[in-house]
């Protein structure tokens, strides 16, 4: 017997007759004597749909009054599941998260967990219940009710499991788990079995479509087993198959160390790329330069700076397509003038692709093995930046796809 956390998307909680269909998968976990926390999202569509009333209103709604309708669609999911759960001779109960209660800070639209209590659930579960608690929501210190960003049902999921020390977290969606890259630019692309967490978190431009980026570093950080895999299986297929099935995020050292040295392709096609050119080469270029971008709210992601000629040099990094116009603002406003830089210079039409694996950290050669089979396909790197199991490269946008699929070939990532 295992305490399992069960955490179940909008689609997958779509209509009454779905929701028919998640009470069959969660009793027949419940049947196979394990404790079962189930934590559905709302009905998919429901929170757009919610959100767009409020926008109806005002263009920039109160984050509280916002977060006091945006909760309401996962409180309507816990209801419907637990009934769909008795109304098959289930015993179950339906909480909000101020009832359990999810205390989080006070950070409206965008709020973090801070604790949860286990009590309540925890005698539930001892009784023999199915304890169903809502996504998405909690509550701060003074009692407002508050949600953890758009996609926060895992998060949730995810920290509940730690805070029951669950067994393992199965956060079932309308994907079957995660791929080597995009399927929809690579056809061969394979399911893996098993990622770290730290490879989750580089791919989080692919992995972001399966599951809130933060819910995997909350798994990361309290080591929760979290399994991603199809909710749209038969109900009924055998729970063996089912619990062996999708991709486990788990830890380096469970993992089996014979995979490749290369996991995955990640890329993201919306960057842009920013030169500083002809700046003094002196010390607190870098940060007058960068220091009120960050303070625009706008991420920095590559940065290069080259050798300096004559005591001058050109400073290049990238942003999110989206905040171009606004970084070129800030730069061009006051701080070219106020660094004495020549000229600043952009490119809106850039991509990154990264090659990840942890089995980069034990293999010697990936850099130049990556860097060859761009060349061999006549793409120009513009720039270039590494960690321990990740190396990115920025390219011109129509090279993306090409790039992509050559390196899933050169890494010999496609399926058998
Ligand atoms: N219902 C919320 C949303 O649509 C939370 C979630 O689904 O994870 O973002
Ligand atoms: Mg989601």
């Amino acid at each position: 017997m295992a305490l399992i956390v069960h955490k179940y998307g909008g689609t997958s909680m779509g209509s009454t007759e779905r929701i028919k269909n998640v009470a069959k998968r969660v009793a027949k976990w419940h049947d196979a004597g394990h404790q079962i926390v189930v934590v559905p999202s709302a009905m998919s569509g429901e929170t757009n749909r919610i959100i767009g009333l409020a926008k109806e209103i005002m263009a920039q709604p109160d984050p509280r009054e916002l977060d006091m309708i945006a909760s309401t669609g996962e409180q309507v999911s816990v209801g419907l599941l637990s009934m769909a759960l008795q109304a098959i001779g289930k015993q179950a109960v339906s909480y909000a998260g101020w009832q359990v209660p999810i205390k989080t800070d006070s950070a409206y639209t965008k709020a973090r967990i801070e604790s949860i209590d286990d009590a309540k659930v925890k005698a539930d579960l001892a009784a023999g219940k199915i304890v169903v608690i809502t996504g998405f929501q909690g509550v701060d210190e003074q009692g407002n009710i508050t949600t953890l960003g758009r996609g926060g049902s895992d998060t949730s999921a995810v920290a509940i499991a730690a805070a029951l020390k669950a067994q393992e977290c199965l956060i079932y969606t309308d994907v079957d788990g995660v791929y080597t890259t995009d399927p929809r630019v690579v056809s061969d692309a394979r399911r893996l079995n098993t990622v770290t967490f730290e490879e989750m978190l580089e791919m989080a431009s692919l992995g972001s479509k399966v599951l809130q980026i933060r819910s995997v570093e909350f798994a990361g950080n309290y080591r929760m087993p979290t399994r991603v895999l199809s909710s749209l299986t038969d109900p009924l297929i055998p729970l063996e198959e089912e619990a062996n099935s999708g991709t486990l995020i788990s830890f380096e050292e469970d993992t089996n160390m014979e995979q490749a040295t290369i996991t995955g392709i990640a890329f993201s096609r919306d960057e842009a790329k920013i030169t500083v050119l002809g700046v003094p080469d002196k010390p607190g270029i870098a940060y007058q330069i960068l220091g009120p971008v960050a303070d625009a709210n706008i991420e920095v992601d590559m940065i290069i700076q080259n050798q300096s000629v004559e005591g001058k040099t050109d400073f290049t990094f990238t942003v999110p397509r989206g905040e171009y116009a606004k970084a070129m603002a800030v730069l061009e406003g006051s701080v070219k003038a106020h660094i004495g830089a020549a000229s600043i210079a952009g490119d809106t039409k850039v991509s990154k692709v990264s090659v990840v694996g942890v089995g980069m950290r034990s293999h010697v050669g990936i850099a130049s093995q990556m860097f060859r089979t761009l060349s061999e396909e006549g793409i120009n790197i513009l720039m270039i930046s590494t960690s321990e199991i990740k190396i990115s490269v920025l390219i011109d946008e129509k090279y993306m796809e090409l790039a992509v699929r050559s390196l899933h070939k050169a890494f010999g990532l496609e399926s058998a």
